[in-house]
């Protein structure tokens, strides 16, 4: 009997795979021009910086961690967030001492959440998320706000609702607190098992129940925005009229308390119906912190942060059907070698052909002429490129544009011109005189 894959995991392959990388790629591009700098922190660590930093009240550290103990007994998690290592690393490496801040970070990788298998949610998952550390600006917020939207639409997704509130300081947040103890005392024993502990851990959970019966409870509960402090109202109304100035569409959710412990102020989320009328939820969220930093060690400076699901996305942009998800066909030039001891200089020209920046594929089967351009047409190959004792004696290929059926013998040490002007990518229009490899 095989192996499969573990529950809740999911192999991406071709297309796929392409797709993940051309999200990524757009993301990672756009966090670029807003000053942002990739870093990696490992997938493991200890399993008391998720407990400090994203609380021991939400979910994702009391039911959804992957622990473990080492073999020297050290209690080890797979990262199930990556904003709480971000800050480790951050401290650890002194990065807010040589910095301007906001000190602006990016991130892309696989988290872990044992959670529920279902459609559009996963045990190993991939985010792409940034942080803002340092500032307190509420223009910072907005900005991270705005260039989340400028991703998404970037993306081709125009049916996004950003949903936004605010969760106050720490002054309004213990306002509402008591507020729902109060709310909840004489209700909480007829409320689900993970609601009672919600109830003495941090009643603001309880907010986020999804058990049908407890949401009927929880409609009629206090509302944040009774409880905000002066400045907190201050801090909300300057991020929405930033956002209003700046054309970016989004609703004021005030029932939004998002499921980590560490958000404070504005928080928000990214919701997506595609156009096919198919609802997926939140395909991203964040918010700000306060004191996430001091938590894990560092100076008590605030952040603001937010992270995207790499599948969600994939899945919307495939529903609305935004980008081309056929695998490309991109074999520029496909080399084959008569005989098979001239294999290894076939390969040393396909060596310097993918160095010049072509897309190169070769064939290691010691087969006739005819099947190996069978296989090169398969591919859609461009361009044949053969060499036999012959051309070695000679110090020549033999190149074939597969379009045309065209060939010719070329020096080999020109062989890369040559091929330079046969995938030429122009008209006859162009100033190159048809070799955009040119200066002109
Ligand atoms: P969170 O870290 O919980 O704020 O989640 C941020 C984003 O990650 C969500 O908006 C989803 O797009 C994605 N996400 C969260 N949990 C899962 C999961 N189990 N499977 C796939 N994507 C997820």
């Amino acid at each position: 009997m095989g192996i499969n894959n573990v529950k809740g995991t999911h192999d991406v392959i071709g297309s796929e795979a392409n797709l993940y990388s051309a999200i990524e790629s757009l993301l990672k591009q756009i966090a670029e021009l807003h000053a942002y700098n990739e870093v990696r922190p490992p997938v493991l660590e200890y399993s008391e910086l998720f407990v400090r930093g994203v609380g021991e009240s939400s979910d994702v550290v009391r039911k959804e961690m992957y622990t473990f103990l080492d073999k020297g007994q050290r209690s080890l998690t797979l990262r199930p967030e990556f904003t709480a290592g971000i800050m480790r690393l951050i401290v650890q490496n002194k990065l807010l001492a040589t910095n301007d801040w906001p000190l602006k970070l990016y991130y892309c990788g696989p988290v872990f959440r044992y959670e529920r298998p279902q459609l559009g949610r996963y045990r190993q998952f991939n985010q792409f998320g940034v942080e803002a550390v340092g500032h307190n600006s509420p223009i910072n917020d907005v900005e991270v706000i705005t260039m989340a939207y400028i991703m998404l639409t970037s993306l081709g997704l125009e049916n996004v609702t950003i949903k936004i509130n605010t969760l106050g300081d720490e002054e309004s947040r213990n306002a509402y607190r008591d507020a729902l103890k109060a709310f909840f005392k004489d209700k909480v024993a007829n409320m689900c098992e993970d609601c009672r502990s919600r109830y003495e851990l941090n009643p603001l959970r309880i907010l986020d129940c999804k058990v049908p019966e407890d949401q009927e409870i929880v409609k009629d509960a206090p509302h944040m925005s009774q409880y905000l402090s002066d400045s907190s109202k201050a801090r909300f109304e300057t991020v929405c009229n930033a956002l209003k100035e700046l054309n970016i569409p989004f609703e004021v959710d005030d029932s939004l308390v998002r499921g980590l412990d560490y958000y404070s102020e504005t928080v928000f989320e990214f919701h997506y119906v595609s156009q096919k009328g198919n609802d997926y939820g939140a395909i991203g969220a964040g918010g700000h912190y306060s004191h996430l930093v001091k938590e894990v060690g560092g100076p008590d400076v605030p952040g603001i942060g937010f992270s995207f699901g790499i599948e969600r996305l994939a899945s919307v942009i495939s529903d609305d059907g935004l980008i081309p998800t056929d695998i490309e066909n991109k074999c520029d030039i496909y080399v084959m070698s008569l005989g098979e001891q001239n294999q290894i200089y076939a390969l040393a020209y396909a060596n310097d052909a993918r160095l010049a920046g072509y897309n190169v594929e070769m064939c290691f089967d010691n087969t006739k002429l005819g099947n190996m351009f069978k296989r090169a047409e398969k591919k859609s190959a461009k361009v044949a490129l053969i060499i036999g004792d012959n051309e070695i004696e000679k110090g020549i290929v033999i190149l074939k544009n597969m379009a045309t059926k065209e060939q010719k013998e070329v020096l080999a040490s020109e062989f890369i011109d040559e091929i330079d002007k046969l995938l030429a990518n122009c008209d006859d229009n162009c100033c190159c005189g048809n070799n955009c490899k040119c200066e002109n």
